[in-house]
């Protein structure tokens, strides 16, 4: 009888390894999990905001949501403001939330709302979310139980302070083992899979699954395993980031979305923690120089963040490739992270990845080593599928723009569109997006998301005439001034995020006095 899958051993400490040990020790009881991660190679030290999905990630692994919140400087995240992408002018800004009404709702919502006359932005009249974002309120209430809210939210988090919360979660609470050594090479077996990683001044470590989260090294997916890389560059320009952090005033407003301004040659990030902001520029290094980077970050600095000194800012310079593994799950190893891809973070689409792909792997987790291979092309399919929609889904957000550098130009070049979504853009004129378009049940960027980038931009919504689903009804018209109502009902009932976080801190305040 073959062996069972029992020892899983995971190479990397980042969010992605400290995940992956935490979800595959709570979800997987019985499993030995081991943890090497070689202690003088760095981890990436950015990736710093969240989908909704991080909530149920937490509440699986057991950690409760007021430690998270304080342990990572976390805050609440509840969407994503695109601001300067259709034309540029001071005015020109969008939300794209994680609310959103059912797909036949939406439908009606959008008719009524363009038959209204486009009176408002389109996620305000759509989702109470919009006016809850507008006054930097939280999405929930403390006395709410963990991981509940009014709204659909995410985090913004320190990744350092992340990854330490999840090391010792995993290794205090879970029963993981953590080895702090470099993996210097690989046992092979006889039909070609990893046996055990050889260590840097220690014993190798055998196992029967690997877990590949080195980060861009990806030193097993990409070395030993031999998976190929599919290169996304000709869609996806940006190569470059730079990252600073930005001590904020106490008691200053605190956001809750990611702010993404377009800038000449790619965009800038602002995500707002309880204490500082983490910004960042990112671009294409084929239209922008480093110099002329670190100059549109200190001026977005010198005009975001009152009293900072942009002249002291020191950015960390980030350059990463845009692209993805042909194959996931080679044999017994599994890349999960920047190890399997990675694209410009523009709607935070990587962290949710590795939650998805940790979701899978433990809902599937092959007993034996002989079901390995219906697994792992299983896998590689549903995983192939998601990158394909990524990469198109964030092209949306510059084929609309009217945008005149070069870059922006560059970006609506037809050469540089993939044919499927040039295809859903012409369908689109026609009648609104939907499950036709999307049509898998967990679609990372389902036909809402489409709405709320496309009319955000300015994408006409498709009117009566062209397809019965998409006509303006009485009804709808109704149901933007309930959303209304709703969304005045909520701000009356949800406090301040900056409210919320002192009043957290406050709490915990007696607690580190007694060294709790
Ligand atoms: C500019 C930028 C912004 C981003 N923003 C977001 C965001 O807002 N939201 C989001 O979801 N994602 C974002 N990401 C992506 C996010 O940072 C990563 O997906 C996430 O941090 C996971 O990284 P990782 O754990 O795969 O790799 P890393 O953090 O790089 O960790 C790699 C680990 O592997 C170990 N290692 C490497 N080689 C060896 C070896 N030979 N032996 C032993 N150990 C080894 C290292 O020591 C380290 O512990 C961003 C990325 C970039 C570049």
């Amino acid at each position: 009888m073959s062996k069972s899958v029992q020892q899983i051993v995971i190479v990397g400490g980042g969010t992605a390894g400290w995940l992956a040990a935490c979800l595959l020790a709570a979800k997987l009881p019985g499993h030995s999990v081991t943890l090497v991660e070689a202690p003088d190679i760095p981890t990436i030290g950015v990736g710093e905001g969240t989908w909704p999905t991080m909530r149920e990630t937490l509440a699986t692994i057991g950690i409760p949501e007021a430690e998270f919140l304080r342990e990572a400087s976390a805050a609440f995240k509840q969407g994503s403001r695109f601001d300067g992408w259709a034309d540029g002018a001071a005015t020109d800004s969008y939300l794209h939330p994680f609310t959103a009404p059912l797909p036949a709702e939406m439908r009606e919502l959008a008719a009524a709302w363009q038959a209204g006359g486009r009176a408002m932005p389109f996620a305000a009249a759509i989702t109470p979310q919009h006016a809850i974002c507008v006054q930097n309120l939280a999405p929930r209430q403390r006395a709410m139980p963990d991981y509940a809210g009014a709204l659909n939210y995410g985090y913004h988090l320190d990744a350092g302070k992340f990854a330490a919360l999840l090391m010792r979660h995993a290794t205090g609470r879970l029963g993981v083992t953590r080895i702090a050594a470099e993996v210097t090479g690989v046992v092979a077996a006889q039909n070609g899979d990893i046996a055990a990683l050889e260590l840097r001044d220690r014993p190798p470590v055998a196992g029967d699954l690997f877990l590949d989260c080195s980060g861009q090294s990806a030193i097993l997916i990409g070395g030993h395993c031999g998976a190929g890389w599919v290169d996304r560059s000709d869609v996806s320009f940006n190569d470059r980031a730079l990252a600073v952090q930005v001590p904020v005033a106490p008691g200053s407003p605190l956001a809750s979305q990611t702010i993404g301004t377009a800038h000449e040659a790619g965009w800038l990030w602002d995500i707002g923690l309880p204490t500082r902001r983490g910004i960042g520029c990112v671009y294409s290094a084929r239209f922008l120089s480093d110099e002329r980077a670190a100059e549109i970050l200190r001026a977005y600095v010198a005009a975001k963040v009152p009293g900072t000194d942009p002249a002291s800012l020191k950015p960390r310079k980030l350059a990463f490739a845009t692209g993805h593994r042909d194959r996931f799950w080679v044999g017994n190893c599994l890349a999960v992270g920047l190890s399997a891809g990675f694209i410009e973070p523009l709607e935070a689409s990587a962290i949710v990845l590795i939650e998805l792909s940790l979701k899978a792997l433990a809902e599937n987790f092959p007993q034996t080593r002989e079901s390995m291979a219906i697994h792992a092309a299983r896998f590689n399919e549903v995983f192939r599928y998601r990158w394909d929609r990524i990469v198109e889904f964030l092209k949306l957000h510059y084929v609309l723009s009217t945008r005149t550098e070069p870059y922006w130009l560059a970006q609506r070049a037809p050469a540089s569109i993939p044919p499927r979504l040039t295809e859903c853009l012409a369908l689109w004129q026609d009648q609104a997006p939907s499950a036709w378009d999307l049509p898998r049940v967990d679609e990372m960027f389902p036909a809402a998301s489409q709405q709320y980038v496309l009319y955000g931009m300015g994408f006409p919504v498709p009117l009566a005439g062209a397809s019965p689903a998409t006509a303006a009804s009485p009804s709808g018209t109704a149901r933007l001034g309930d959303i209304s109502a709703k969304a005045r009902a909520l701000a009356a009932a949800l406090p301040a995020n900056r409210d919320y976080f002192t009043a957290l801190a406050a709490q915990d305040a007696p607690r580190a006095a007694q060294g709790a």
